[in-house]
């Protein structure tokens, strides 16, 4: 059935939200305050507002409590993310999905009443360091937004080179903490270890170290 949706903020992340909505077939109200953005989104989204959304009257105007879902795609002005989720909550939208840049911003927009906090930045880094080889991950720890500890199988371009040789630590930031091999495990490898077809690596590293040793061949 279709719903009725708002996405305020047409940034990158509202605009792919607003996208997916409508291409599922739902009505979508994408409101941002730069005229340029509201333009091209009026093409792809069913009604478009340009308006200021820290403004109550004009967002009272606008009847969002009537709407399934409103989606707070503000991330970098912290004051209006806070200031437009806590307008929708008082005036009784009752679905408020906001975005947040950092874990700090997701706990106030909880505490003010957001019903749903998402984190499309640090699920990205997930997902970049998820793409590791792809499905040659075997377990993954998400140690913060920017770090993870992951077992993979190792990739083929790292067979048949030392640790010193590839020296991953430099090049990526990634560290080998293990290798697996057959029923044993080395600990802490040492540099003139040698990477076999077949090992277990567990790594520690960023992911965008872990995205650019995935494009080494
Ligand atoms: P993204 O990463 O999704 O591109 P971002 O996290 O950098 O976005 P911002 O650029 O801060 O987010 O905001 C996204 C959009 O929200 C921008 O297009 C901006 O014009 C709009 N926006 C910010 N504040 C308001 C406001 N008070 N009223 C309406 N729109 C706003």
């Amino acid at each position: 059935m279709s719903k009725q949706y708002a996405v305020i903020g047409l940034g990158r992340f509202g605009m792919s939200v607003g996208v997916n909505l409508a291409a599922q077939g739902h009505e979508v109200l994408g409101i941002d305050s730069n005229e340029a953005l509201v333009h091209d989104a009026s093409s792809v989204l069913t009604h478009v507002i340009q308006a200021d959304a820290t403004d109550e009257e004009a967002l009272k105007a606008m009847g969002l409590r009537n709407f399934d879902g409103v989606i707070v795609a503000i991330g970098s002005d912290l004051e209006a993310s806070i200031l437009v989720t806590l307008l929708l909550k008082e005036m009784g939208a009752p679905l408020v999905i906001a975005k947040a840049s950092t874990e700090l911003q997701g706990r106030v927009l909880q505490k003010i009443g957001a019903d749903r906090v998402v984190y499309p930045e640090r699920d990205m880094g997930a997902r970049v360091a998820h793409s590791l080889v792809a499905s040659n991950i075997l377990d993954s720890i998400e140690l913060s937004p920017k770090y993870s500890i992951l077992e993979v199988e190792a990739p083929p371009q790292l067979c048949g080179k030392t640790l010193k040789e590839l020296n991953l630590r430099n090049r990526y930031s990634v560290t080998v903490l293990a290798i697996k091999r057959d029923n044993s495990i080395m600990a802490s490898p040492k540099a003139e270890d040698l990477i076999m077809s077949g090992d277990i690596l567990v790594v520690i590293g960023p992911h965008d170290g872990f995205r650019n040793l995935e494009k080494l061949k």
